[in-house]
């Protein structure tokens, strides 16, 4: 795609954030699925259905411009989602698993973030209002993703490091040497 000038380059953003919002909606699934915590699921849930009308949104601001919503891969979400994927794939400890998913989220979140606020800037700039006022409200909606899972980190990640202390720091001593036996990863130990 050819850019010489603003608005030619505010279409390009949009339809990157267009593919960069359905990457999202295959990936979180997967997050759900591997998510322990029920707390984390429903938030994750959640964002799934909002993030599905942000699709919505950005293919009404393209198509309200007489384009074709057809999507640019977005090549940084891609490498977000995988990096997230290839990390929490590693995890057993599903306390750990889920500090790392909302890690992974979080990120996608403030990609998300950056992407949106420099579109509703242009949008603001072209005297689009309307694409504007649908870009802050996606905006709006991605800030408050991003609080909620920080939120939720601070009680899963101090249940994850608490996880890990309990062996070292167990003031009551084990009622049966098994109890903390199992919990050694032999992968680990070799
Ligand atoms: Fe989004
Ligand atoms: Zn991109
Ligand atoms: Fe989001």
């Amino acid at each position: 795609m050819e850019i010489n000038s603003l608005q030619e380059l505010y279409v390009e953003q949009l339809k990157d954030l267009y593919d960069a919002e359905h990457q999202i909606i295959k990936a979180l699934p997967k997050m759900i699925d591997k998510a322990e915590s029920e707390e984390l699921k429903d938030a994750l849930n959640e964002h799934l259905e909002v993030t599905k009308e942000q699709a919505n949104r950005i293919e009404k601001i393209i198509s309200d411009m007489g384009d074709k919503a057809k999507a640019e891969k977005c090549k940084g979400m891609q490498g977000v989602i995988a990096e997230g994927d290839d990390l929490i794939g590693d995890i057993e400890d599903p306390g750990v698993r889920d500090a790392a998913i909302i890690a992974s989220a979080q990120r996608v979140e403030h990609y998300e973030m950056a992407g949106y606020g420099t579109a509703r800037t242009y949008a603001n700039q072209l005297g689009e209002d309307e694409a504007a006022d649908l870009l802050q409200q996606t905006l709006d909606e991605e800030k408050e993703a991003d609080e909620k899972l920080t939120q939720l980190a601070s009680e899963i990640n101090q249940e994850a490091a608490e996880g890990t202390q309990e062996e070292v720091t167990a003031d009551v001593p084990p009622r049966t040497t098994s109890r903390t036996a199992p919990r050694k990863n032999p992968k680990r130990v070799a």
